[in-house]
């Protein structure tokens, strides 16, 4: 793994799932001493920030030798009780080195756990969505429930709160522009359309995220019941993201609008007042 690949790993990392160990392969000892740097929202900054690594006193430096020796050896059982043990990193905001996140992993029985994460990937995940509330309106609260669920390990069910702002939020606010262009839709009621001739009908009103991935929308419109607690899990975050780009889209959208309405108003008012001044 890649050290970007092990950061977003160990802040995106469900608390209480646990990881077979041999799956990580020889990245295990890169993750539990990782030293890289995590980019996330800092609560205390109230923006985006770069955490670096603070976990390369004596120590731990002691302790990744040691462990590293011993994952070498072709003893496994020696490597296995080895590795058992937690893990404590630390990390520090590059805006404020009192700023701290802290991560607590474990691993017992050839299995890792993130056990423990300050501050919590709800306070985090939901200080970053505040932006998206007044757009999300009702909607807003099932992104909270997703992350509170997600971080939480329960998947089926916070993947639902996902695919409701799909259904619920963007669908809809897709339709209405859709009817705001077009005129009144007076085909099969749009509530009772399956979800791909919904997409088919207001495609061209969606985000341009949401129809250039077409995962999305067949994730979306799998059934919620053919998916395993795990796959759910799996789809999260990469759904998740999507769904913020999405949004982060259609604030631009309102932005560039606003700005452009801003523009004309001031343009017109010098063009009036030019064309009084001449007069
Ligand atoms: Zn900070």
């Amino acid at each position: 793994m890649h050290n970007t690949e092990i950061g977003i790993f160990i802040l995106n990392a469900p608390l209480f799932k646990k990881y077979e160990v041999s799956a990580f392969d020889g990245d295990i000892i890169d993750i539990l001493f990782f030293n890289g740097a995590i980019d996330c929202f800092c609560p205390k900054c109230g923006t985006h920030s770069i955490f670096q690594g603070q976990n390369d006193d004596p120590n731990r430096r002691q302790h990744k030798i040691n462990l590293s020796l011993g994952f070498d050896a072709p003893n496994a059982t020696k490597k296995e009780r080895k590795l058992t043990g937690v893990y404590i990193l630390d990390f520090y905001c590059s805006r404020d080195r009192d700023h701290k996140l802290h991560f607590i992993l474990k691993v017992d029985d050839q299995k890792m756990i993130k056990i423990g994460q300050s501050p919590s990937p709800l306070e985090i995940m939901q200080n970053d969505f505040k932006q998206y509330k007044q757009l999300l309106g009702a909607s807003f609260s099932d992104l909270n429930s997703a992350v509170i669920l997600y971080s939480n390990n329960f998947g089926v069910a916070s993947f639902t709160h996902l695919r409701r702002i799909i259904e619920n939020f963007f669908m809809v606010e897709a339709f209405k522009a859709y009817e705001s262009q077009k005129g009144t839709y007076s085909g099969t009621p749009y509530n009772e359309l399956r979800f791909k001739d919904k997409f088919n009908l207001v495609r061209d009103y969606l985000p341009e995220t949401f129809t250039e991935n077409p995962k999305l929308y067949s994730i979306a419109s799998s059934g919620i019941h053919s998916l395993t607690e795990e796959k759910c899990r799996e789809y999260f975050i990469p759904l998740k993201d999507c769904i913020i780009l999405c949004l982060d889209e259609m604030l631009a959208d309102i932005k560039k609008r606003a700005m452009k309405a801003n523009v004309k108003e001031s343009l017109g008012k010098i063009a009036s007042s030019i064309g009084k001044n001449q007069s």
